[in-house]
């Protein structure tokens, strides 16, 4: 399946899974526009994921951008006196993090691989977590990984 299909069941199932969440008050969902705007970049961000592990899909392209700009940044303020961010030894390791995926990743990580599994979906998960420690955004960024597992075909891929 390719980026507009995973979109596509990622913002249909995690609808369908904040409506069951409010429906049943287990999680009760508010409708401002933070939470909106947070909510449709974790949806997008998490159903494209999994194809981290492929050598030119959308997320890779992204997580290229993202780390070369991330390291170029953290480099520059190391080499000069300039002042961008308040610690650039933490940017620079975010950067080679997030390089390591599109530039090694896919020769470490079989595409659909162990990427494509529940166990990395909830360690990715966690992050949101940390980040938010909100559970509607946590459970969203799971329920989209997931749909991302679903729509490649596998139901219960453990590992
Ligand atoms: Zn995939």
């Amino acid at each position: 399946m390719n980026a507009k299909g995973h979109l596509l069941s990622g913002f249909a199932f995690s609808i369908f899974v904040i409506f069951l969440l409010d429906y049943l008050a287990f999680v009760k969902f508010s409708s401002s526009i933070e939470n909106i705007v947070l909510l449709v970049l974790i949806i997008s961000f998490y159903s494209l994921l999994p194809d981290i592990d492929h050598r030119s899909s959308k997320m890779t392209g992204y997580f290229l951008v993202i780390g070369f700009a991330a390291l170029s940044i953290s480099v520059f303020q190391l080499a000069t006196t300039l002042q961008l961010v308040n610690d650039p030894i933490k940017l620079l390791i975010f950067s080679t993090v997030i390089l390591f995926f599109p530039i090694l990743g896919p020769r470490v990580f079989h595409h659909r691989g162990i990427i494509h599994s529940l166990l990395i979906g909830a360690l990715a998960t966690f992050f949101i977590h940390l980040l938010f420690n909100n559970t509607l955004f946590t459970i969203i960024a799971f329920a989209s990984y997931y749909s991302h597992l679903l729509a490649d075909g596998y139901l219960l891929k453990l590992k």
